[in-house]
């Protein structure tokens, strides 16, 4: 029987151990990959941390890890499109096939999702396993800890091009790892002015290099001011909520123009309120984003790469996995950006 090496959630309580395994069984459907890099998610800290949320929702013990890239290794009798070499990464959302949304096309929208490294074993180990229709053959030009982040650029992608932003002010609150992203994805589709709202330093300085118009600490600035700074009168047309703070998302709503469009990636608490007045008055639109759509983001962002979209100044730190210790006290001490582990090399 095969061993790996994998980070597993193998207590149910705080930390993660670096412990040996089973390789997975690959099933006639499913793809083996060899893990080259993988990023660490917010997830990921989540499990590390063992939240509530985690606690209710993660078995043990489970290999965690969802953001990857790698080179395929075997496939299942059934599997004739991917071939050992290739080199890929994976949507980290294994949908049913079979409910009305799925059959409709909107794999995203899947009434029975579940997660890798959440619900199934991950990728935060020497080989992964995951089925034929969750496999995204790479552009082996982009390079490896760009494509290993592919699941968060998706989600950045997702929601910055929910609305049209060409020519249109755009807000974003957060400038974590996919808040950076999403002004990147902003700039380059088009946007005229692109602010983003955060209340760490070490993210707001890294937000500039992305190219926010401002990078704003919302402890000193006031967004009201930002637009008077900036010449606007009368709003922001597109938000992006990044932070999953109540705090940023009434901020937002109280700078949003008549008929601005709001796109939410940001979980919220669930007792968060907002002036539904704003909402109702001023006629906004609010869309909940959850993943990426399969597979028309994992295309766009893709061709966005491949267009000059240059999101490597979000990439901060790289470790080899076995010093994942520091990769994980990094991502909660605040002062990264996206932090990728290696695995293995080509
Ligand atoms: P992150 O936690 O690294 O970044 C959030 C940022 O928001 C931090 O830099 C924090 O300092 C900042 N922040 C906190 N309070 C703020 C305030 N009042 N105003 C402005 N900024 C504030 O998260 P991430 O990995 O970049 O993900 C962004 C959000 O998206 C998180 O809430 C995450 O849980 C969520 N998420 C959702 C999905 C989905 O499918 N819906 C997928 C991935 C992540
Ligand atoms: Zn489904």
């Amino acid at each position: 029987m095969q061993m790996m090496k994998a980070l597993v959630k193998k207590e149910r309580a705080p930390g993660l151990w670096l412990d040996q395994v089973k390789v997975p069984t690959v099933g006639e459907f499913d793809v083996l990959i060899r893990v080259l890099r993988s990023s660490i998610c917010g997830t990921d800290l989540h499990i590390y941390d063992w939240d509530p949320w985690a606690q209710k929702t993660i078995p043990t013990p489970m290999v965690i890890g969802h953001e990857f890239v790698g080179v395929i290794e075997t496939v299942g009798s059934h599997v004739h499109d991917f071939y050992p070499g290739m080199i890929v990464t994976g949507e980290g959302h294994v949908v049913c096939g079979r409910c009305r949304n799925c059959l409709a096309g909107r794999r995203h929208l899947c009434n029975h999702t579940s997660g890798i490294g959440v619900n199934r074993p991950g990728a935060f180990a020497e080989f992964v396993v995951i089925p034929e229709t969750n496999v995204w053959i790479a552009d082996p030009n982009i390079p490896l800890e760009v494509l290993s982040c592919f699941d968060p650029l998706g989600n950045a992608v997702h929601t910055a091009l929910s609305f049209d932003v060409l020519g249109e002010d755009v807000l974003i609150t957060g400038a974590g790892p996919i808040g950076l992203m999403a002004i990147a994805i902003a700039r380059h589709a088009g946007a005229r002015h692109v602010v983003i709202t955060d209340l760490n330093p070490y993210r707001l300085e890294l937000a500039k290099q992305l190219g926010a118009t401002l990078a704003c600490d919302v402890r000193s600035v006031s967004l009201q001011q930002v637009m008077k700074d900036l010449g606007m009168k009368e709003g922001f047309d597109v938000g992006l909520e990044m932070s999953g703070s109540g705090q940023a998302l009434n901020d937002m709503l109280s700078v949003m123009c008549h008929g601005g469009k709001i796109a939410l990636l940001g979980i919220q608490a669930k007792q968060t309120a907002i002036d539904w007045d704003l909402v109702v008055f001023n006629g906004l639109t609010i869309k909940g984003i959850y993943g990426r759509e399969m597979y028309e983001t994992w295309y766009k962002m893709t061709a966005l790469i491949q267009g000059g979209l240059n999101i490597k100044p979000v990439i901060t730190h790289e470790f080899p996995f076995a010093e994942f210790e520091k990769g994980f006290a990094l991502m909660k001490s605040g002062n990264s950006g996206k932090i990728v582990l290696h695995w293995a090399d080509l």
